[in-house]
């Protein structure tokens, strides 16, 4: 029916309406920014005598261990080795469960199959696609040991009632922070609201250093157990071992080579010095679509607790479709035709093939995920977005939307 409406659909010349739109070249979802200063801090240490294991790596963990306010930060080689070496340091392994929201990347729930445990999805708010601390509750079963609670788009979960679902059955609260580095939940930043928590230095996230990822805690023997899971399982590194002028080593447990080069984290370093000025970028280009979207009900962007300050990796808006006479994947189209990257975070886990074929799961097991899947769409942001980017963007939506639009 809908593909009929869509071929009656007469496209309307709104050219007067909305203006030329002049925009050449493709406006990403996100990309990183990288400056004569970051360029150099990585030249230096290729001159220095480390470029791995090497002082960079603990300057970078002390820097983000502060800016955060945790005690303890372990840098490892991407988000998804932190997400690893989390379940590892959690005590993850066959027979447990891990509780966690379908509306995340792969990763999240892929790094609980690493360590051989199974995933449990529980479903998401409709509103925010934050995990739903109630339906958490309802999952728990004695095989239940950790909760990975997902900050979607850059905003922090509902920390205060799944610290206290955690503590009452004796379960540890991981945090998938991947998207929200340096955003809070009442006033306190991610990074001091779980039991360990994890971040992603991808090219789209907030900083980055080409590939990396931290785990940060206040748990001392989980640091240490990280430690040791990023270096093969060994209980001392080179730099230590040649301090004590020693040969011998004892692998203690199976372990990987996930350690971060000094060469990354001093890449690290220099955007960290950046990153309180391109979070109050990102919330100020998400206001501005905030106002943009107003007075398009069509357009409806995600509900922002007052508990929290949003750190905007993504800015995501849900298509009111029952006002439109598109699908999403239409909308998705003439908007790449336009050269804006709206990007789809994210088609909900359990709807894998992966997923479903050794879990059984099936479409309709999440409605609200797979519901919210249909409708959203992620915009581009990203700290160098210019006045004029963000312009082309909110014009070329409203252009778009009025052709389909059914009132
Ligand atoms: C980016 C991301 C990851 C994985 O991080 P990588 O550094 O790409 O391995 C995991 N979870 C979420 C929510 C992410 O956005």
């Amino acid at each position: 029916m809908k593909s009929n409406l869509q071929k009656s659909v007469k496209i309307k010349n709104n050219t007067k309406q909305f203006g030329r739109i002049e925009n050449k070249s493709l406006i990403p979802y996100g990309r990183q920014c990288i400056d004569e200063s970051d360029i150099s801090a990585v030249v230096d240490v290729m001159r220095s005598d480390w470029l791995t294991t090497g002082p960079k790596v603990l300057e970078f963990e002390k820097a983000i261990s502060d800016y955060v306010g945790a005690k303890e930060a372990i840098a490892v080689s991407s988000g998804t080795a932190a997400l690893q070496s989390a379940m590892y340091a959690a005590g993850i392994g066959p027979g447990d469960e891990v509780i966690l929201p379908p509306m995340t990347f792969v990763a999240t729930a892929n790094s609980v199959i690493f360590q051989g445990g199974t995933p449990v999805f529980v479903d998401v708010d409709p509103d925010t696609l934050l995990i739903d601390p109630v339906e958490v509750e309802k999952k728990i079963t004695p095989s239940t040991k950790a909760i990975i609670a997902m900050d979607y788009a850059g905003q922090a979960c509902e920390y205060d009632k799944l610290q206290t679902i955690a503590r009452k059955h004796g379960l540890i609260l991981i945090a998938d922070a991947c998207h929200s580095l340096g955003a809070t939940y009442k006033g306190a930043k991610t990074g001091s609201l779980a039991d360990l928590t994890v971040f992603s230095f991808h090219p789209v996230k907030h900083i980055t250093t080409g590939e990396g990822g931290m785990i940060v805690t206040d748990n001392a023997n989980f640091a240490e157990k990280m430690r040791i899971f990023r270096n093969h399982g060994i209980t001392s590194d080179y730099q230590q071992r040649q301090k004590k002028g020693t040969w011998y080593y004892e692998m203690v447990d199976l372990g990987y080579n996930y350690r971060l080069t000094d060469i990354q984290c001093a890449l690290g370093l220099s955007q960290l010095r950046k990153l309180p000025g391109w979070i109050d970028r990102r919330r100020e280009i998400a206001f501005n679509y905030d106002k943009a979207f107003s007075n398009i009900s069509v357009v409806k962007p995600l509900t922002v607790s007052p508990n929290v300050n949003h750190s905007y990796h993504l800015y995501v808006i849900q298509l009111q479709m029952d006002e439109l006479v598109a699908s999403r994947a239409a909308i998705y189209s003439d908007l790449r035709r336009e050269n804006i990257g709206v990007n789809v975070h994210y088609i909900p886990v359990h709807l894998h093939p992966f997923y479903k074929n050794r879990f059984g799961y099936q479409k309709g097991d999440y409605p609200v995920a797979e519901a919210a899947y249909e409708r959203i769409l992620s915009l581009p942001l990203f700290q160098s977005m210019t006045d004029n980017d963000i312009n082309i963007v909110i014009k070329s939506i409203k252009k778009i939307i009025f052709n389909y639009q059914t009132h």
